[in-house]
This record gives C-alpha cells, structure tokens and sequence, in this order.
C-alpha cells in the first residue's frame, strides 16, 4: 500500500473502536458529524502525496526496497536529508495552516527520535522492535496518536499513581495492560496510539515502565474524549474549528492485551529513561515547522483584519504586526537551524567516540535548538500574535453570524453598517469571523492551553534543560572570568 489515499484512510476508521463523546458512544468516527471537518482535513493531506505537483516533495523512495513512503518517515542520513524532511514539514504545516499540532506526521518523527534515544542508549533490541514498527508504517502510511501523561490523581509525586497504565497480566504471548493516559490527541481520528513514557519511572516502578503500540480499535480500550469543538455552524462562522479540531481524548485501558510483538519497552528501566530528553530532533523540527506556520498564519490574519477595518495605515498597528513579522523572521531562522541541529546530533551519535571534539570557537556542548525553540521561543511568539489580532480586530471579533448576513430582515442593513472601508460587509465578516475563532471560540482556547503544553509540562522541561550539560558550559564561562578577576 505505501501511501494512502484520502478514501482508504476514511475507510480504515470504520473499525469498531469504543469512542464516547458528549456521553454518548460514537458507532462510526467516520460519519461522526462533529469529525467531518478534520477527516476532510487528513483525507485532503492523504490525497495530496497522489498529487504530481507535491508527490516529490510529500514522498520519498526507499533506496533499499524502492517502495515510495510519506517523507515524515525519512530516516536522517545526510543534510540532505534532514533538508529533505524539513521541506515537507513545511509544506503539509503550510497546507493545514500551523493549526493541527498533532499531524500523524509529529508521531512519525517522534518514533524516529525514540527509536534514535534507544540506539543511543545501547538498547539495540528495543530499538529493533521500533524499527519494525517504523517499517509497518512506512508500508501501511498509519496515522498515529500517543499518549504519555499519567493520570492527575496525585500530583505530589511524579511517581506512577495507582491510575496509570501498568501490567496486570504477563502472558507467554504479550501482557494485559490496565490504566489511564491523559491526553491523546487526535486519538479519535488516528489508527494506532503509541503509549510510552514521560517523566523517568525509578526502581519498582518496573510494571509501569512500558512502552508499546495497538491499534485504537482493540478491545478493553475506550477513548473518551472532549467536547468537539465543530458544531455544525458551517465554514463562513467557524472556518478553523470546521477544519482542524484534532480531537483530544483520554485513553482508559481496562485489562487490554498487548501482543509481544507489540511491546517495545517492559520493565526495563534503563531502555524506558533513556527516551525521556534524549530526542535527535525529528519531533522538534516538525514542531517547530509547525509552529512557524502558524505564526506566519497568525501575522497574516492580523495584516488581513487591519486592512478591513482601515488600521492599517496606523503606525501604532503598523509597529504591532512589524513585530510578529520580525518574530516570524526569527522562526524562519529557527527552522533552518533545527534542521542543521538534527542532522548534527545524528552524526555525533553515528561517530561517537570519532566524533570530532570541538576547538577554539566552536560550541563545547550541542545545542538543542528545536526542543528549545518549542519550549521557549513559540509559547510566546504565538500568544504575542494572538494578543495582537485581538488588538487589532477590537470589537470586531465580537462578530454576528453568516445566517444575520443572509437574513432577508436585515441583510441590507448588515451591508449598509457592518462593512470597512472599501470593504464590503461579507468579507469583512468573514475575516472577524476567522479572528474570533482564531482568538475567542472554545478551539482558540484549547490552541492557547496547547501551545503552553505542546512539549509537556514546561517547569519540567526547565528543569531538564537546568540539568542539561550546556548549565555547565555556560557557567564555566562565568567562572573562567571569576577566576581571571581574582588572579
Ligand atoms: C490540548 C492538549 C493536548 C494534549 N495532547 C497530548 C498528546 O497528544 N499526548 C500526550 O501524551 N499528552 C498530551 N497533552 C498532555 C500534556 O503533555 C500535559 O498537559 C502536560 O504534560 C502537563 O501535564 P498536566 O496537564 O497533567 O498538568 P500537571 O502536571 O497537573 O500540572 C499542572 C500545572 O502545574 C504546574 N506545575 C508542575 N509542577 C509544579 C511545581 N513544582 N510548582 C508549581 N507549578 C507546577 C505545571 O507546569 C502545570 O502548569 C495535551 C495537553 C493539552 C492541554
């Protein structure tokens, strides 16, 4: 099969799985009203690695078996192939405008980044697992969700609670499996979910050290999800939850069996911990592609909502969009970067102890520019552009509805007060209507929580990057100064 067609992905969601929404189980995802906009989305991206003007760059060969895969499954040789990738991280974000965090492209190169922390390790048996998983992937063009995050029954600790997913069974041919994941986005939408971990599990803590992949429609597993932010209110009043609402749901696994060959990690502390912080940056770039689509959608969309309400001409709006172009200039960069780094950590790890070791003027520790720039950079280059539409669209955003614009009532007097300055009042509604949903409505407050978690918890990321070996690159540097200075 190799890649699929928008139809054959469609069809491989009519498979049985337990899905509840609003209190009510979902017989079929894919004739779900609410999910109709976000399967047209990935149906849509499906369909266009068929289209000649985008195959090349939306699929590769393989040069071992020339099957032709999606390139989000590109392992990373050569710069060129980190270039490669990047190129259409860019394009399918640029096609779903930055608004969809959880592409199945994000698991495809998170797995890369797993199964690369896993060889780095010495964990070659695991790591061997996982390649044939990325194998199967690349046969069968699988959307794929994950679902790290302990339940919140007891923050206190970053212990597994009773609550999370663990063993309950082992059998000769795999292991059942009970517990709880939080959240799984795009889970109702996706083929298969990988479960793995998180924060580092500690000793006996063993049967909660698991790492593994199903396909969502397995018995004993129930996705419950959140409310879905498409309402039915068509494109015109909700053109972005209409068409990306990914879908966000727990997974509760009541006594679930997880075939041997499914199982990547058990118990074995070691292999599970050397996953957590250790990514070569396949996940990172892919982010941060994303995010930088996003940013460019965002300033664009501010630039659109100042022209219709005349502010552009303003120096006070002027400055305000001027400074989330220059944000997007720094993503850009960011991008390129993230690239370079990836390709460069694979390289060291490749060479290990050949690696080169760096001379004057070079960087002693790698740096970590994707995970970085996801963690610290977007959170705030994104909510800046989100506060500046508000700004900009003022009131406007407060928009009425397409049906007030038709109603024969009132239609001509929408026309005769509601337009902008040689803007006529459809148009102007509709690019509010876009601000509202991209600053106000219920999915434009999950795209902020999102963008806050999009790496996980952020006082734990700060917390790894604080023990990070580049603390101790940089406070060398203040000590060698120090020590000049008392000499
Ligand atoms: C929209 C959305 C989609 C998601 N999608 C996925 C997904 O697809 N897959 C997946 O695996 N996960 C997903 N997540 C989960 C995400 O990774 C978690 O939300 C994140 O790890 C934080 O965990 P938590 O929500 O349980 O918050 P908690 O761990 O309960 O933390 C709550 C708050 O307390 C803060 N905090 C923590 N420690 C301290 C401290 N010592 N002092 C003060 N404050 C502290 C945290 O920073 C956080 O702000 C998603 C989350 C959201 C919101």
């Amino acid at each position: 099969m190799a890649i699929r067609t928008g139809e054959q992905y469609l069809k491989s969601l009519d498979d049985g799985r337990s899905v509840y929404v609003d209190g009510r189980r979902v017989e079929d995802v894919t004739t779900y009203p609410a999910f109709q906009g976000v399967l047209r989305t990935l149906a849509g991206l499906y369909d266009a690695q068929h289209d000649p003007e985008l195959a090349d760059v939306l699929t590769v060969a393989d040069p071992r078996t020339g099957q032709v895969h999606s390139t989000t499954l590109l392992e990373v040789h050569t710069l060129d192939d980190a270039r490669t990738r990047l190129r259409c991280d860019r394009l399918r974000t640029d096609l779903t405008y930055g608004m969809m965090g959880r592409l199945p492209d994000f698991m495809n190169a998170y797995l890369l980044d797993i199964r690369s922390s896993l060889l780095h390790a010495g964990k070659e048996r695991e790591a061997a697992r996982l390649g044939d998983y990325l194998e199967r992937l690349r046969r069968e063009d699988l959307a794929v969700t994950h679902t790290l995050v302990d339940p919140q029954s007891d923050r206190s600790t970053t212990d597994a609670p009773p609550e999370a997913v663990h063993v309950v069974e082992r059998r000769a041919d795999g292991m059942v499996v009970s517990g709880a994941r939080l959240l799984s986005t795009l889970a109702p939408v996706a083929n298969e979910v990988f479960v793995g971990p998180y924060v580092p599990r500690r000793t006996g803590q063993e049967d909660y050290a698991l790492a593994f992949t199903l396909p969502l429609a397995t018995d004993g597993l129930k996705i419950v999800c959140r409310q879905a932010y498409d309402r039915g209110d068509g494109l015109f009043d909700t053109p972005l939850s209409g068409r990306f609402d990914e879908g966000d749901a727990i997974l509760i696994f009541d006594e679930v069996f997880v075939p041997s060959d499914r199982i990547i990690v058990d118990g074995d502390l070691a292999a599970y911990n050397a996953v957590v912080g250790g990514a070569a940056g396949y996940g990172p770039l892919q982010g941060a592609a994303r995010s930088t689509a996003k940013l460019r959608f965002l300033t664009g969309l501010a630039t659109v909502a100042a022209r219709a309400t005349g502010r552009a001409g303003s120096p006070r709006y002027q400055e305000e969009v001027g400074e989330l172009v220059g944000l997007l200039n720094v993503a850009e960069g960011l991008l390129d970067a993230a690239a370079l780094d990836l390709h460069r950590r694979i390289e060291t790890r490749r060479l290990g102890a050949d690696a080169p070791v760096p001379g004057p003027g070079e960087p002693a520790v790698e740096s970590r520019v994707g995970i970085s720039a996801l963690t610290f950079f977007f959170p705030h280059a994104i909510a800046k552009a989100v506060e500046v539409l508000r700004l900009v669209a003022g009131s406007g955003a407060i928009a009425m509805t397409e049906g007030d614009l038709r109603h024969a009532d009132i239609a001509h007097l929408v026309e005769a007060y509601v337009h902008g300055p040689d803007v006529p009042a459809e148009r102007r509604l509709q690019v509010m209507r876009m601000v509202w949903d991209a600053t106000s409505s219920p999915f434009a407050a999950r795209q902020a929580l999102y963008e806050r978690y999009y790496t996980g918890d952020p006082i734990i990321g700060r917390v790894l990057f604080f023990n990070s070996p580049k603390t101790s690159e940089a406070e060398r540097m203040a000590e060698r100064l120090l020590a000049d200075g008392a000499r």
